[in-house]
């Protein structure tokens, strides 16, 4: 585990309320100002210093991948008063980690994970937001259920105990071509408003699962422009490894 050290000098404030102004004028140009769209800042790959000194300056909402990692700076992050949402591929022998440490888990792609996750939180006494990871894009290499199962695979892992489905959450095209990455959070959007329409007539359980966490540091606009309720991003904030 190489974890990066904070560079010298970096104004994390400055950097995180510089994304902040991009996110309400993103919110503002597609109608939605102050629609409190929320920041999740990917402390992934930094150091237990790095990650706190973000959270001091207000970034209290966190993103950690690896498992690892989230071992040797759980308790410093708790501490600081982080709340911290897996971000990344979990595997079902590193759940246990995510259960002592994350609020959410974002990263849940299907009933067998989710099923693990609710036994772990049930031992210990605790419950769990997750996100059902969505494939919108797809692209084979990206984790996530396909787009025409998510509601069916969200209701199934609702009904687990000490679980609250709190929303979805993608990974989006990675392109600079607007239509295509846009086409793909407004699917996510989709699937998201039907589970709430649908919830609300009684015909599903997924009441509560109104996040969509979609879009990251190169294309948070157009996240926002189509319904995001969280932005994770990761270089806007932290700064690019290369400069430490
Ligand atoms: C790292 C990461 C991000 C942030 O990516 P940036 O391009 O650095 O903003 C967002 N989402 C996920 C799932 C990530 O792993």
């Amino acid at each position: 585990m190489d974890l990066s050290p904070t560079p010298a000098g970096w104004d994390y404030a400055g950097a995180l309320a510089a994304v902040k102004a991009r996110v309400h004028v993103a919110e503002a140009a597609s109608g939605r100002a102050g629609s409190g769209v929320r920041v999740l800042v990917a402390t992934k790959t930094w150091d237990a210093d790095a990650a706190v000194a973000v959270v001091r300056a207000g970034g209290v909402l966190v993103g950690e991948s690896r498992m690892q990692e989230l071992d040797a700076k759980g308790a410093e992050l708790t501490a600081a008063g982080a709340r911290i949402h897996v971000i990344g591929q979990l595997q079902r022998n590193k759940v246990a980690t995510a259960v002592e440490w994350a609020q959410c888990i974002q990263t849940v792609d299907s009933a067998r994970l989710a099923e693990r996750i609710s036994r772990l939180c049930v031992d210990a006494g605790r419950t769990m937001e997750v996100m059902l990871q969505v494939n919108v894009s797809g692209e084979e290499s990206k984790a996530g259920v396909e787009p025409d199962e998510a509601l069916a695979v969200a209701s199934m892992i609702a009904s687990l105990p000490a679980l609250t489905v709190t929303g979805f959450m993608t990974i989006g095209l990675n392109s600079r071509d607007e239509n295509a990455v846009r086409e793909g959070y407004a699917r996510l959007r989709e699937i998201r408003d039907q589970a709430l329409i649908r919830s609300e007539r009684g015909t599903l359980p997924l009441a509560q699962a109104w996040e969509l966490s979609m879009g990251m540091s190169q294309d948070l606009e157009w996240a926002v422009a189509e319904g995001a309720t969280m932005v994770r991003v990761g270089t806007a904030v932290m700064g690019s490894r290369t400069a430490a």
